[in-house]
C-alpha cells in the first residue's frame, strides 16, 4: 500500500489552500537572461564562452501546461538540462526519469541524450498528463544551488504551479525539490518532512510525491534504486 501522510489537522497555514485556487494564469518563465542570481548568471557566462553551442540559460519547463503531473527536479545539469535546454535530457537523470515516464505511460517516443555532440538535437520524446521543471532553473555550481538562489528562483516555480489548472501530483526529486514545493505553496516544512515513497496530501486537493532524486550519485550509491523510482510512480500512476 502507498504511504500516505495526511494533511496535518490544526491551526491553518499561510498556504491555506488559496494559493491553489484560480490557477488559470499563464505560465511566466524567466527570461534568458535572468539576473536575479548573480553567482548562476557570471557561471552560465563563463560557459557561455567555452560551450557556445550549449544551452547555457535558464532551462524552461517540458511538458504541456493542461497536465496533472508536475516533475520538481533540483536544476540543470552540467552535461543535461544546461547543454540541451530541456529539463533531466543529456545525463544520466534524464535516462531513468525518462524511461520511467515511457514505461508508465507519462511520455511517449523516444529519449535520445546526445551526450557525444556538442549542439543538442531534438528527440521524439513528447510527455503525456506530465510536465518536468526545477526548484532553480538555471545551473548551480557543484549542483549547490544557495538558499538565497533556490528563494529567489521560487517566484517561477509559484508561476508553473499556478498555471497548472488541472494539477493533481507533484513528484518531489529530492530534498531540495521538496522544500521548495513546500515554501512555494506556504505551508510548513515540519508537517511535511521529505520522505522518500511518501505522498503528502495538501490543502486543495493536491499531493505531493517524493523520491530521492534519480541522480547518477544516488544510483551508483544505492540510495535509489530504479525499482525504488518505479514505484513512486506506480504510486502517481494509480492516482492518476
Ligand atoms: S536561478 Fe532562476 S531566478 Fe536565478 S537567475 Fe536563474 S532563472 Fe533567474
Amino acid at each position: 500500500m502507498p504511504k500516505v501522510i495526511p494533511r496535518p489537522e490544526g491551526r491553518p497555514e499561510s498556504g491555506d489552500g488559496r494559493h491553489l485556487e484560480g490557477r488559470l494564469d499563464p505560465v511566466e518563465p524567466p527570461a534568458g537572461d535572468c539576473a536575479l542570481c548573480p553567482r548562476l548568471v557570471e557561471f552560465r557566462g563563463e560557459l557561455r564562452t567555452k560551450h557556445p553551442h550549449w544551452h547555457n540559460a535558464p532551462v524552461p519547463s517540458f511538458g504541456g501546461q493542461d497536465a496533472r503531473l508536475l516533475i520538481v527536479g533540483l536544476g540543470p545539469g552540467l552535461m543535461g538540462a544546461n547543454r540541451t535546454g530541456r529539463p533531466f535530457t543529456g545525463d544520466y537523470a534524464g535516462d531513468l526519469l525518462y524511461a520511467t515516464l515511457l514505461e508508465f505511460g507519462f511520455a511517449s517516443g523516444a529519449y535520445v541524450a546526445g551526450r557525444d555532440t556538442e549542439a543538442w538535437l531534438p528527440d521524439t520524446l513528447t510527455l503525456n498528463d506530465a510536465r518536468v521543471t526545477n526548484a532553480v532553473r538555471c545551473l548551480p555550481p557543484q549542483n549547490k544551488p544557495l538558499p538565497a538562489e533556490i528563494a529567489t528562483c521560487r517566484r517561477f516555480l509559484a508561476a508553473e504551479i499556478s498555471g497548472m489548472k488541472n494539477l493533481k501530483i507533484i513528484v518531489a526529486l529530492g530534498r531540495v525539490a521538496h522544500e521548495a514545493v513546500v515554501a512555494t505553496l506556504g505551508l510548513r516544512q515540519r508537517n511535511y518532512p521529505f520522505t522518500h515513497g511518501a505522498i503528502h496530501e495538501l490543502p486543495g486537493g493536491l499531493a505531493l510525491a517524493d523520491s530521492y532524486h534519480c541522480s547518477r550519485y544516488n544510483t551508483n550509491t544505492g540510495v535509489l534504486t530504479p525499482k525504488m523510482f518505479k514505484d513512486v510512480f506506480r504510486k502517481v500512476r494509480a492516482r492518476l
